[in-house]
């Protein structure tokens, strides 16, 4: 029996010091390749920096590349890390079909692989670390329908290459079906906006205007860069402020919008949290440790082990929040 404690016990050790067998883990200071759809959006920065500073005081080094929403740009920057020698990659990915090949390859070369915000589809993943994107949907189709019980809806979805935009619709019909069999809500249309673009957005709701005759009452958008392009369609019509149009993210521009009454709502998603969170689970994993996981969610492959965080409303009344919480400060808020 003490024979067998020794060789756990060595076993252990050599694990834990990247000894002979185990791959080139290195479990005092882990490589992590952090690979994020497209850098140029404002919420994916912040999660880079709260990331890069988590791991950072975890011991860990992060090497950070962004695709800018191009699918063969991410999996040669994966590959490219794969051939760097990272312990861990955490991804953001733009398409979620499309990394399977590549996480093979991580896989082979014994990578842990978490999916970070969006999940990665039909592929090995060993984590998925998110917010409860139900959640929000239900948040963003609660709020419409608190001011609106009845009218015209227009359904803006997010990216059709993005898990998260097809989660956000269930969560806003699980809202909105009860209303449409009663009979007091109308889906008049709906589309999936490509890469979640803002500009595509206004075209699409510049469109639905013109062929409704400015008949629509809310415009449930799954973002606040959709949302911000929606309600610029509205605005040519001075439809601002009378349609009601959700978001999410809290940008910074459309917390001022919800401030000046053009934008109903935004979720507030404290990145901070699921950035360190994100870290933590990248480190354990690494470290052969058992992250706290609170849910299981199916990517076609296999059940992940999900860590989802809660998402908080944010309207009118409650945008001091941002500023207790440090997101933004009093006078980024008054546009100064
Ligand atoms: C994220 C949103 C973000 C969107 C566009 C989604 O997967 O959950 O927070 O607004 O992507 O980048």
């Amino acid at each position: 029996m003490k024979k067998m404690i020794k060789a756990v016990s060595l076993a252990c050790a050599m694990l834990f010091t990247g000894g002979v067998g185990v791959a080139h883990a290195d479990a005092t200071n882990p490589k992590i390749g952090f690979s994020i759809d497209d850098l140029r959006l404002e919420r994916w920065a912040r999660d880079r920096d709260y990331f890069t500073a988590a791991a950072q005081k975890l011991g860990a080094k992060v090497y950070v590349q962004s695709a800018d929403a191009s699918e063969q740009r991410q999996i040669a920057q994966i590959e490219n890390l794969i051939s760097r020698g990272v312990d861990v990659l955490v991804i953001v990915p733009y398409n979620a079909t499309v990394l399977n090949n590549a996480i093979r390859e991580a896989k082979k070369a014994k990578i842990k692989v978490v999916s970070y915000d969006r999940l990665i589809l039909n592929a090995d993943v060993d984590a998925y670390v998110s917010f409860d994107n139900k959640a929000v949907g239900e948040l963003q189709a609660q709020s419409l329908v608190n001011l609106k019980p009845k009218g015209n809806y227009y359904l803006l979805g997010g990216a059709p290459t993005d898990n998260n935009a097809k989660i956000l619709r269930e969560g806003q019909m699980k809202v909105l079906q009860p209303l449409v069999d009663k009979g007091d809500i109308k889906i008049v249309g709906k589309q999936w906006v490509k890469d979640w673009s803002a500009s595509e957005a206004m075209a699409i709701v510049e469109n639905v205007l013109t062929a409704s005759g400015n008949k629509i009452d809310a415009v449930v958008a799954s973002n606040d860069g959709t949302a911000g392009g929606a309600i610029q369609a509205l605005s040519a019509q001075k439809l601002a402020g009378k349609v009601v149009v959700s978001g999410q993210d809290a940008d910074l521009a459309a917390v001022r919008r919800v401030i000046a009454g053009t934008q109903t709502m935004t979720v507030y998603k404290p990145l901070r949290a699921l950035a360190s969170n994100a870290a933590n689970v990248a480190v354990q994993l690494v470290r052969n440790q058992k992250p706290g996981y609170n849910a299981q969610m199916h990517n076609g492959f296999k059940n992940v082990d999900s860590l989802l965080l809660k998402p908080v409303l944010l309207n009118k009344s409650n945008v001091d929040l941002l500023v207790k919480d440090g997101f933004y400060t009093q006078s980024q808020l008054a546009g100064k």
